[in-house]
């Protein structure tokens, strides 16, 4: 059994930003920390993003601390950009991301330290930064007769693009960010969409608003100091109207249903007997946090969720979840690990660095 001071899981946003500022503040790859990730090559969740979503689509992009991402194309996929980024991270602060490697659990082990069991072995660690993201673990809901339907069903995690739904009837479920973007694409090449969300969305007028999006943070931060499943932020801050959502709205893309009651073989159905017939449902209906590897620690609540404070799993001091809740956001993930390192300094009773 291999022993660090410091386990890194996930090599997204989260993770890399944990592990720059380990590096920084004197802890060394390989004798000191680890980051095991399990996807193939670096970009964390982007490298598996749809190529329509090009750089120039995706809003809110912030770069890794210490390292500038300067001069993409907007026209190119974010998926190459940000993977081709993120690979130049790496390589520049000599960070080492193992992989693919797949953590399977981690548990109690000798003298204070948590077992991480990898599809590589097993490593002991006195400290652990879990940054696992979402993208792992698609969030479908579930409707009668969903299992009778004879189409397609389709989450954004495997969206292949507007081509593939060419001359189908396509039912879009969610009114998040990605069901909106979902819609405006394949309508002009689907025989017809219909979209429908649980709640009407929340648009937002006018550029971001800072203290709008500080009052959301702080929402989410409040659910996961009570142990609650976080909401994502951006569930909260509402959608920007931009112009290609005026557009869709004026056009009558986004011509919002309430949600359906049941499915059936050909489509959906509302109580009052309204139907549509669909040959593909899209689910584009969020994700949950990937925390699974955690079981064994015991960490949820009764509210279904981890209780968090900062970073830190109020129930074992030795864990952080970076990219988690609040800081589910590449600004807030940035923020989260050196937030994270700064305490498990202290956990290890390493010297304070300045902030
Ligand atoms: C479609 C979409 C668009 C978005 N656009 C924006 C945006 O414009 N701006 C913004 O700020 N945020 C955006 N977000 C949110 C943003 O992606 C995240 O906040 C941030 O990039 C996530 O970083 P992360 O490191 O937490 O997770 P990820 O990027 O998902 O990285 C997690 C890593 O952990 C690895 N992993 C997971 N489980 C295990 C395991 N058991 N063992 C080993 N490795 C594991 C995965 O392989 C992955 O590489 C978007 C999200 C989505 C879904």
């Amino acid at each position: 059994m291999r022993e660090v001071e410091v386990v890194v899981i996930g090599a997204g946003q989260a993770g890399l930003s944990g592990a720059y500022h380990l590096r920084r503040t004197g802890f060394e790859p390989d004798r000191d920390f680890v980051v095991l990730d399990h996807s193939p090559g670096p970009g964390g969740a982007w490298q598996f993003r749809w190529p329509s979503l090009t750089y120039g689509k995706v809003h809110g992009m912030h770069s890794l601390p210490g390292m500038e991402l300067t001069d993409a194309d907007p026209a190119r996929a974010s998926s190459e950009v940000i993977s081709e980024y993120f690979d130049r991270y790496e390589r520049t602060f000599d960070l080492r991301v193992r992989r693919p490697v797949d953590v399977g659990a981690v548990r109690e082990g000798p003298d204070g330290r948590l077992l991480v069991e990898t599809s590589d072995g097993t490593w002991a660690t006195r400290a652990l930064i879990s940054a696992t993201g979402t993208w792992d673990r698609p969030f479908w809901p579930r409707y009668p007769g969903q299992e009778t339907f004879r189409g397609r069903q389709v989450h954004t995690a495997r969206y292949p693009g507007p081509e593939a739904f060419a001359g189908q009837r396509v039912v879009v479920v969610g009114g998040g960010a990605s069901g909106t973007q979902h819609l405006l694409e394949i309508a002009p090449y689907a025989a017809a969409t219909t979209w429908v969300t649980r709640r009407p969305p929340a648009f937002r007028e006018g550029p971001f608003d800072e203290e709008a999006g500080r009052a959301a943070v702080a929402l989410v931060e409040e659910r996961v100091r009570q142990g609650l499943p976080p909401r994502s932020v951006v569930s909260v801050t509402g959608l920007p109207l931009n112009d290609a959502i005026r557009k869709g709205l004026a056009d009558g893309v986004l011509d919002r249903k309430p949600m359906f009651d049941r499915i059936t073989p050909d489509g959906v159905e509302w109580a009052d007997g309204r139907r549509v017939a669909a040959d593909v449902i899209l689910w584009a209906t969020g994700f949950r946090p990937a925390v699974d590897h955690l079981a064994p620690l015991r960490l949820r609540e009764p509210g279904g969720g981890i209780r968090v404070e900062d970073t830190r799993a109020v129930a074992d001091p030795r864990v952080h979840l970076v990219g988690y809740g609040p800081s589910a956001s590449t600004i807030g993930a940035n923020r989260a690990g050196r937030a994270a390192v700064r305490d498990i300094r202290r956990l290890l009773a390493r010297e304070p660095v300045a902030a």
